[in-house]
């Protein structure tokens, strides 16, 4: 019996082994994925480090609709956007809203309160009147008539029911200083769902790193302000989130002085300290928000805040172009 059974069984074996060895590929070398896209108004990017084409490829899929989904969701110019139907109605009477825009809307509060406004989603009640592209800009006398609608305490926020209220009318919000963070979080938070071990994904000046490249740190370069091919650092980054704010980032010139993309809540005019702020972070959404109130706030109470924060780095390039360092910062700078 265990002879004549042992024909079939080994004849069984090799076609077994014939079988699996035509299904049997060589498992791929992992590689370097990498996908661009223009959404949220800006240049998004994902480079992912995987072994398998397919599942690399559904990844950055994943990630790209998840950037058009926010995009839909936040945008102030999509009519149909939940940001814009707050917009319209959110003075007349109180609007639910998703937990996702309730949460970034909690976050903003935070930032205001940190900040003492620097950081104001209700910028944008004076920040409408700009258009950097076609170079337009408010009046003083419309600056002036619509100042008292800059204010955070005017998005009234309640959390049982979810509902947004604005204070007075003419009040309006951006979420434009921290959505694209936000965005580079939940691409991150879906490549980690999925295994990736090793990616960037940045937004513009917004940027978060998983692992590092290939042993090695990846380096992340902070362009140079007045030059568009120049860079002042490159810094060895794993594992951490990075976002600069800049003036020449959307910005147009009229007599001389530059227009640019954010303002100064008190005054609703572009802040005037800075020419560039990096801040590096444990996530997107804290360096997004972080980078554009330290731009606003300036150098000194900028860096004072920074300091109190734990995790948080930032170089800033101020008007006259010298660059200053956190402390954190400085000791790797000053190593020769
Ligand atoms: P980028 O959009 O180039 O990544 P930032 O992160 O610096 O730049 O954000 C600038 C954007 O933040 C502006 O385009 C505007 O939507 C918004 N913003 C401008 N001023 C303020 C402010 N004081 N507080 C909160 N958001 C602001
Ligand atoms: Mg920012």
């Amino acid at each position: 019996m265990p002879r004549i059974g042992k024909r079939p069984a080994s004849l069984g074996l090799l076609c077994l082994a014939l079988l699996t060895g035509l299904a049997w590929q060589p498992r791929a070398r992992a590689e370097w994925f990498s996908r661009q896209a223009a959404i949220m108004g800006t240049r998004v990017g994902v480079e992912l480090w995987h072994d398998q084409a397919g599942p690399a490829r559904a990844a950055m899929d994943a990630v790209l609709a998840e950037f058009r989904r926010l995009d839909q969701a936040l945008s102030p110019f999509i009519e149909e956007s939940e940001l814009a139907r707050v917009n319209r109605e959110a003075a007349s009477h109180p609007v639910a809203v998703s937990a996702e825009l309730f949460g970034l809307l909690e976050q903003s509060r935070h930032f205001s309160e940190l900040t003492h406004g620097a950081f104001d989603i209700t910028f944008a009640s004076v920040g409408y009147l700009y258009d950097y592209r076609q170079g337009r800009r408010p009046t003083d006398a419309q600056i002036a008539a619509r100042l008292p609608n800059i204010d955070y305490r005017q998005v009234e926020l309640d959390p049982h029911t979810r509902q947004v209220h604005f204070g007075r009318p003419g009040v309006r919000i951006d979420l434009g200083g921290i959505a694209k963070g936000y965005a580079v979080d939940r691409a991150i938070a879906l490549l980690q769902e999925r295994g990736i071990k090793h990616a960037l994904v940045s937004a513009g000046g917004d940027s978060r790193i998983i692992g590092d490249h290939e042993g090695r740190p990846w380096h992340i370069g902070i362009r140079a302000p007045r030059d568009p091919q120049g860079m002042v650092a490159v810094l060895p980054l794993t594992d951490t989130a990075i976002s600069t704010s800049g003036d020449y980032e959307r910005y147009f010139e009229a007599d001389g002085v530059r227009y640019h993309h954010i303002l100064n809540p008190r005054t609703g005019r572009s802040a005037r300290e800075e020419r560039s702020v990096t801040i590096l972070g444990p996530n997107a959404t804290e360096t997004d928000a972080l980078s554009t109130s330290v731009f606003v706030l300036g150098t000194q109470a900028g860096l004072a805040l920074v300091e109190r924060l734990p995790e948080i780095e930032a170089v800033i390039i101020d008007s006259q172009g010298r660059m200053h360092y956190s402390d954190g910062l400085r000791a790797i700078h000053k190593r020769p």
